[in-house]
């Protein structure tokens, strides 16, 4: 906006301040009538250290950040947030189980504790030009000093971790009618706003329509979240609320609308049945095949799967229907001729598809899968040096290794699927692979890989996937230099040689649907399923163990603690 305002118009800018990061030095500019800039000098780096420029303080920024140990590098830290949100948590926040002091470390803190040269700003970037290694950053709009100060920043490598928006799949009325359940202060809204409903409804000059209108409490999306939030807002109820508003209490109404068929359709179907049962029995309506298509500021109208339309009155409705591209990436994928995915889409080593020394990770940006078959086309002719069509044991040997070493998904997918015993007889081979040369079909290989694209599956957008991308990237940095020199990844599959790093793999821990009651259903590696008190506890012990710091640890076994003893607290403050 500022260049376009100022090179258009420059009476237009009143009192304007533009930070320029460039050439190893962070530069304040401020603007002369004669429009000159005057330069002050804020800070300056080693420019002798290539710059590291990270957009983003959340799950894979932070852990980038917390991660990185190699103090070659001049690392600029961008995000409109000065802290990192511990997002699982959030649901307790909507319901004051846990605190919203209690989920979030101030970033300054985190970056105190490194030796490296890194700083922080406040500021939100709002283009990235990959061409010329810039990225144009703004103060947040919040701040006193509103939005008017910009930056533009150079980089040598940059990452992209600024996570998703909410997804209203543009319908009527969602901005401006319902809450959403993303960052701490929609969380902090939605307790005040649960509160004031109880609140309101408990007027004596409210007739009991009315009353009933302001409790019902829907929530849109069957999801982990939706599903969390639904059961933490009827634990609320029924354990504290009920003393409180006891002449309110049985005019209390929670619905859950899911346009699918089952909710938590992510998870095993056990959990899912378990829960829809629970849910049941613990009077939540819970509306399956339920599309909503307009939310006006009363009503919230629905289409059922037998195409009947319907609509209900409401006091309050929470939209979490999953996530959508920020506006700067869907810039930047134009930029970048990504225009017809839907997400950013990276390689295996997370870095940007289409342009240089980008790095994108967590809920932004997705591995793109889709090339496997022509990466796996690749392989197969850079293996078959005659053309003939066939390959030794050895050679496919090579090409298989090759293969699963980029894509773990193959690997499983061989180890168990129709392939399994093309591997086996692979290993048999192993050690007198050179006399081999049992042949084999390419095509007929190819063919059977080609069924592996089909049952590939982007990895889900948690805080596991971001957490684990963040480190992976900050690991590759630290040893960038030492695996210059001893590259470690598979054989390229264009071009000469093994690339530097091994390629990003996720492991999976296992995921929980806390279900409110002290009951959560936890679905762990290998499909071991547990439902129940006993994996409350495992959520407790595995929540309190993955806090960033011993500050926000205490913080929120002091407030679990609290739960027990007092309850929760309604002051709508
Ligand atoms: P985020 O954590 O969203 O961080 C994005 C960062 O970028 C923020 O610091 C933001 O301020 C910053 N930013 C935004 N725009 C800009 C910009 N223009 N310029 C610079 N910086 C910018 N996952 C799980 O694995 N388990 C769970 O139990 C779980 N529960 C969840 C509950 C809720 C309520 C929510 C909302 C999410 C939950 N998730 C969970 C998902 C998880 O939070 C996300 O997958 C994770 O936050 C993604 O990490 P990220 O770093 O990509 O994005």
């Amino acid at each position: 906006r500022f260049s376009r305002d100022f090179h258009d118009n420059p009476s237009l800018v009143k009192l304007l301040v533009v930070f320029t990061v460039s050439g190893g030095g962070v530069v304040a500019y401020s603007e002369s009538k004669s429009y000159g800039l005057n330069v002050v000098h804020a800070s300056e780096a080693d420019s002798k250290k290539k710059r590291v420029v990270v957009l983003g303080t959340g799950w894979a920024g932070t852990s980038f950040l917390k991660n990185l140990k190699n103090s070659e590098y001049d690392v600029q830290v961008i995000s409109p947030r000065n802290y990192f949100a511990f997002t699982p948590l959030l649901p307790s926040v909507t319901c004051g189980t846990v605190e919203a002091r209690s989920v979030v470390e101030p970033v300054r803190k985190l970056i105190r504790k490194k030796t490296l040269d890194i700083h922080y700003w406040e500021a939100e970037c709002f283009k990235i030009d990959a061409q010329n290694k810039k990225v144009y950053c703004r103060s947040s709009q919040d701040t006193n000093l509103s939005g008017e100060e910009e930056c533009v920043v150079d980089y040598d490598y940059l990452v992209i971790a600024i996570g998703a928006r909410v997804n209203t799949f543009n319908t009527p009325g969602v901005e401006e009618n319902c809450h959403f359940l993303k960052e701490v202060e929609d969380a902090q809204k939605i307790r005040r706003t649960v509160i004031d409903c109880f609140e309101r409804a408990s007027l004596p000059t409210l007739s009991d329509e009315e009353r009933k209108r302001i409790l019902q409490f829907v929530i849109v999306g069957g999801g982990p979240t939706g599903v969390e939030f639904a059961a933490e807002l009827h634990d609320f109820v029924s354990e504290d609320i009920v003393k409180l508003y006891p002449q309110v209490k049985d005019l209390v109404k929670i619905t859950l609308l899911e346009a699918g068929e089952h909710i938590l359709n992510m998870f095993d179907k056990r959990i899912t049945a378990f829960a829809e049962e629970k849910f049941q029995r613990d009077g939540i309506d819970l509306k399956t095949g339920s599309m909503v298509v307009k939310v006006s500021d009363k009503e919230i109208s629905t289409k059922e799967r037998s195409g009947e339309m319907s609509s209900m009155p409401y006091g309050m409705v929470v939209w979490s229907t999953g996530i959508a591209t920020r506006p700067v990436i869907m810039d930047f994928m134009k930029q970048i001729g990504q225009t017809n995915r839907r997400v950013l889409a990276t390689d295996e080593w997370l870095r940007v598809e289409g342009c240089d020394s980008v790095y994108a990770l967590g809920d932004c940006a997705t591995i793109n899968q889709r090339k496997v078959m022509e990466d796996i086309a690749a392989i197969f002719s850079k293996a078959d040096k005659d053309n003939s069509g066939t390959l030794t044991v050895k050679e496919l040997q090579e090409v298989i290794d090759n293969i699963c070493q980029r894509y773990p998904q193959v690997e499983l997918y061989l180890k168990n699927k129709q392939m399994h015993n093309i591997v086996d007889l692979l290993k048999e081979s192993k050690g007198d692979v050179a006399k081999e040369s049992i042949e084999l079909d390419i095509e007929e290989f190819k063919k059977a890989l080609s069924q592996v694209d089909s049952q590939m599956k982007s990895l889900p957008a948690t805080a596991q996937v971001a957490a684990q991308q963040g480190s992976y990237l900050a690991d590759c940095f630290n040893r960038m230099e030492e695996c210059e020199k001893n590259p470690e990844g598979p054989l390229r599959f264009r071009g000469e040689g093994r690339h530097r790093f091994r390629p990003f793999r996720y492991k999976h821990f296992g995921q929980f649907a806390p279900l409110g009651g002290e009951q959560t259903a936890a679905q762990l590696p290998g499909d071991w399923v547990s439902i129940g008190h006993s994996s409350q506890w495992l959520w407790y012990s595995v929540y309190a163990s993955k806090q960033v710091s011993w500050r926000t640890r205490v913080l929120v076994v002091s407030d679990w603690t609290k739960r027990f003893i007092f309850g929760r607290d309604s002051s709508s403050i």
